[in-house]
């Protein structure tokens, strides 16, 4: 890991240092631009060939149906269960409470406005599957899902060397009563979800985090289908922000969390202290060193780096520019700073919060923006599964009340039919 002092930074510099995976060459988006043709034109049998051709696994049929998601979930042990169910219970607790009805809103006598929630008919959830398999990811999904209560849930998965999906990515089917898993991967599921396949429904809406490919067929699909999607939630990363009262142990820990995800994952450390960072990044080094997904771990070091700084809020001024997906505080004074945060996907305070919490368990969405687009989206959350209609209805009273400006404004903007639809209903 680089070290640079904030200092030292241009204004070009820091924008330079925050870019993560732009594709300059476009040559993700080449790749994933064919696939989605293929699987277009081809359909199923794209699927089948592209199980074999990346995932390396000949399929004879495309997904497992309940009486097979049963007979893999009868491989999780007991307290694997009872983890899974900690996590399904606390995520469903925090993303219930999202289920808002909001207040109906008389504007003036008679004109009555509000907003009611309606679920997005078909949504199509991607569980990764490539490095290692992400059943919290199907919890993260699935549950807002149910909550926001969609009609049909698709779910892909890459398949394994085994042609099935893992045990607990059935288990966690089961949990969520849904009874199919389509197994494909990368941006040929995308483009089964979004195009439709013999097998596999089109639907309205795609969420699910994954790698480039993933990210990059999906930001495709949304600006060229009908199909809408969660966000770009792509290769995972870590923003630590750290003083004097930081634990390096800890810290170490947390960055190795996020560079074990995959090799274009990133890890970063904003701190005050040249202490900190020294002695963190010795223990970046021993940790790693016992670590199974080591090398993994060392490519993602080799884009990660630290950021020495003044102070805090200076610190805060570098991640309001990176816009991390996952920001954490390492610090006894975090009280201090949160209300200068701007940019960030899910914020992880003090020094006993380690993100792997919320990676898993602690309740809140772990299908975060990546790639600054933390300036912009928000994580996935029982809204995104929802869409909110606007309804009104006009009293005697209220024509009476509103009309006449409205006869004004269609007037003004010479829009005579406008007018008119307010004129036949005053007479
Ligand atoms: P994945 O399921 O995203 O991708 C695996 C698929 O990628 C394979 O099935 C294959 O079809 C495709 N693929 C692999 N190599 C390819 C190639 N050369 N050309 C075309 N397609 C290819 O699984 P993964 O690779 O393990 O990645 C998971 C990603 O999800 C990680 O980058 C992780 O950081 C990220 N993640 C992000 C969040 C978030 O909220 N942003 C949360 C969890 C995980």
């Amino acid at each position: 890991m680089k070290t640079y002092n904030y200092s030292d930074l241009s204004k070009d510099d820091i924008i330079k240092l925050v870019q993560r995976n732009v594709d300059p060459a476009n040559e993700i988006r080449a790749i994933v631009e064919e696939v989605l043709s293929t699987v277009q034109q081809n359909g199923d049998r794209a699927l089948f060939d592209y199980a074999s051709k990346f995932d390396k696994v000949i399929l004879d049929k495309l997904y497992l149906d309940k009486a097979e998601l049963e007979e893999l979930a009868s491989n999780v042990s007991t307290d694997q269960k009872a983890a899974l169910d900690t996590a399904y219970n606390n995520i469903y607790k925090f993303h219930l409470t999202q289920l808002k009805t909001e207040d109906k809103v008389e504007t003036m006598p008679g004109v009555t406005c509000w907003r009611e929630l309606r679920p997005i008919e078909k949504v199509g959830l991607y569980i990764p599957g490539g490095t290692a398999v992400l059943p919290s990811t199907f919890l993260m999904l699935g549950i807002p899902a149910r909550i926001a209560g969609c009609h049909e849930i698709v779910v892909c998965s890459p398949p394994q060397k085994s042609g099935k999906v893992n045990a607990f990515i059935a288990y966690v089917a089961l949990l969520l009563g849904i009874d199919k898993i389509y197994m494909a991967g990368g941006a040929q599921a995308v483009a089964a979800m979004a195009y439709g396949t013999e097998t596999i429904s089109k639907v309205d809406k795609i969420f699910g985090p994954g790698n480039q490919f993933v990210t990059k067929a999906k930001t495709i699909v949304q600006s060229t289908t009908t199909t809408a999607i969660d966000m770009p939630a792509g290769p995972s990363e870590v923003l630590v922000i750290a003083d004097e009262t930081a634990q390096p142990e800890f810290i170490a820990a947390d960055l190795l969390a996020q560079a074990e995800h995959g090799i274009d994952s990133q890890a970063v450390l904003v701190t005050t202290s040249t202490h900190i960072a020294e002695v963190t990044l010795a223990e970046v080094e021993r940790q790693a060193a016992v670590l199974p997904r080591a090398e993994i771990v060392q490519q993602a070091l080799y884009n990660s780096y630290v950021v020495i700084t003044n102070t805090l809020s200076e610190a805060m001024n570098f991640s309001n520019v990176y816009a991390p997906e996952h920001l954490i505080l390492a610090t006894d004074n975090w009280q201090e700073i949160t209300g200068e945060i701007i940019n960030a996907g899910s914020v992880f305070l003090g020094n006993l919060t380690p993100e792997s919490v919320g990676d898993y368990a602690s309740g809140t969405n772990h299908t975060l923006p990546t790639s600054s687009y933390a300036r912009a989206y928000s994580g996935v959350s029982v809204d995104s599964f929802v869409k909110k209609i606007t309804f009104q209805h006009i009293s005697p009273e209220g024509i009476k009340n509103i009309g006449p400006s409205v006869e004004i404004l269609a007037e003004l903007e010479g829009l005579h039919a406008h007018k008119n639809a307010v004129s036949v209903r005053m007479k």
